[in-house]
């Protein structure tokens, strides 16, 4: 199935004008035909119907890469912040104002490259925030340079005789940095993206999904083609409340797992500040 041939698109497109998500679109979106980044914010269209978020409560902040241009393409209210600094910016909004509805979305190159000193202290710390990681295992919008996440041997513009550093596993560090949620899907299973997403968004704490999402224009080594041959979906009977075991399950590369690894409910970073909120509103 190519995803670049003209029947594929249009079914997109008359998919998109049946949809019930028609009120959550905004400016059209500009990605290559193909990306797989259409799927992630489909999933978020369908999240926020699904859940009935009011715009007026809904925030979706970026930074920068081709992802970055995401709340340019959602309704409600939206950041296009600077590079690797989404996460410090959607905790700013959200202790500012917990009743919001905030995402995050980023890259593989903003997220656990230029930003990854601030994705473990926004798990560890639960708040209350959605991230969705879109992951190409490339720069896309610098047009093709190796990511954190690009495998050994890739070859690219800065990389000509081969990757020489072993690739990040974003799904591994959510669940090693205490994130309350961790899920990973497949940008071409738009059905999964969709109610892990609501899931996501669902959940009170630090939710986060790693999406593979590929560049269709600039990562010739990973594509939907290599990452369908290994993917497999967790068994029913994982139990998500194992972190150990879900950790395990998110290292194998053979096959590579998607669906939801891990959940815990315990109180997010939002309740603490209400504690101390309500502590300091009593009489003396
Ligand atoms: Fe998507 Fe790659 Fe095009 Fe960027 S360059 S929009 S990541 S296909
Ligand atoms: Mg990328």
């Amino acid at each position: 199935m190519s995803f670049l041939s003209k029947k594929s698109v249009l079914e997109e497109l008359a998919k998109a004008k049946a949809s019930k998500t028609k009120q959550w679109r905004d400016s059209l979106p500009t990605w290559c035909p193909g990306c797989g980044h259409f799927t992630g914010l489909y999933g978020l269209y369908e999240a926020a119907e699904t859940l009935k978020i009011s715009t007026k409560d809904f925030v979706v902040v970026s930074g920068i890469g081709c992802s970055g241009r995401f709340p340019f393409f959602i309704k409600g209210f939206g950041l296009h912040g600077l590079h690797g600094r989404a996460i410090p910016i959607a905790t700013g909004i959200k202790v500012a104002n917990p009743d919001l509805t905030v995402v995050v979305v980023g890259g593989d190159g903003d997220g656990v490259g230029i930003g990854g000193g601030h994705f473990p202290h926004a798990a560890r710390s639960n708040f209350n925030l959605t991230y969705i990681l879109l992951d190409n295992s490339i720069y896309g919008l610098t047009k093709g340079q190796i990511s954190p996440t690009s495998p050994m041997g890739m070859k690219s513009g800065t990389s000509p005789y081969g990757n020489i550093a072993r690739p990040l596993n974003p799904t591994t560090l959510a669940l090693a940095y205490g994130a309350t949620f961790v899920a990973r899907t497949f940008s071409r299973e738009r059905d999964m993206v969709s109610e892990l997403i609501t899931k996501a968004i669902q959940h009170k704490g630090f939710s986060f999904i790693h999406d593979l999402s590929p560049c269709v224009v600039f990562n010739k080594d990973v594509t939907y083609s290599s990452w369908h041959d290994v993917t497999a979906e967790i068994s029913v009977e994982h139990d998500f409340m194992d972190r150990s075991r879900a950790m395990i399950l998110a290292d194998s590369t053979k096959p590579i797992y998607k669906g939801l690894f891990f959940r815990e409910e315990i109180p997010s970073f939002d309740d603490h500040v209400q504690k101390f909120k309500d502590g300091l509103n009593q009489p003396a």
